[in-house]
């Protein structure tokens, strides 16, 4: 389905911002253009809803997550990140295979089953799109994703 992009991922971080852990701030850096791209919108709330909860789930009391959004030459960028505890560089690509858990404290803690990422990033690649990690441990973590922008249409459309 052909969606604006913006509008798309405005209205999923509105959801979150509604049931928000209070001390929580979510906040947004938008383009102000339409980014137009071809979807599968259920899957691909799926992908933003559990890279959002992650960032949740790993944020100190206080911290802010940034949903970033911009232009890269034929690409749409998105960027979440987070003030969390950080993933070591070691495991910033094995968090995108299944089950894999970064530690085991932490994760009995907190719950999951390791396979938000690694079906996020199944469904992207069913889009042309990649997904990759980046992070500094104390300081957070950012899931950067691409999907490609649909080609502008010449002339009027009916
Ligand atoms: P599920 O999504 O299936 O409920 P999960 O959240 O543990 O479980 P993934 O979303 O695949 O699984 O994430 C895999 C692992 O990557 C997590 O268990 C966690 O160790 C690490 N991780 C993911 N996102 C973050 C983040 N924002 N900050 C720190 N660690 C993260
Ligand atoms: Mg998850």
């Amino acid at each position: 389905k052909r969606v604006e992009f913006i509008e798309f991922i405005n209205a999923i971080v509105d959801r979150f911002e509604l049931n928000l852990r209070e001390e929580l701030e979510l906040k947004r850096v938008l383009p102000n253009k339409r980014l137009e791209v071809w979807i599968d919108t259920d899957k691909l709330t799926q992908v933003i809803d559990n890279i959002i909860s992650n960032a949740i789930k790993y944020s100190p009391e206080g911290g802010t997550i940034k949903v970033e959004v911009l232009q890269e030459k034929n690409q749409v960028i998105t960027k979440i990140s987070d003030q969390g505890m950080g993933i070591p560089q070691d495991n910033l690509e094995q968090i995108f295979e299944r089950f894999y858990r970064v530690d085991k404290a932490r994760t009995r803690k907190l719950g999951g089953t390791g396979l938000g990422l690694a079906i996020s990033r199944e469904l992207l690649e069913a889009h042309d799109g990649q997904i990759w990690a980046s992070s500094v441990e104390g300081k957070g973590t950012t899931i950067h994703f691409s999907l490609p922008l649909m080609r502008k249409k010449r002339g009027r459309q009916s």
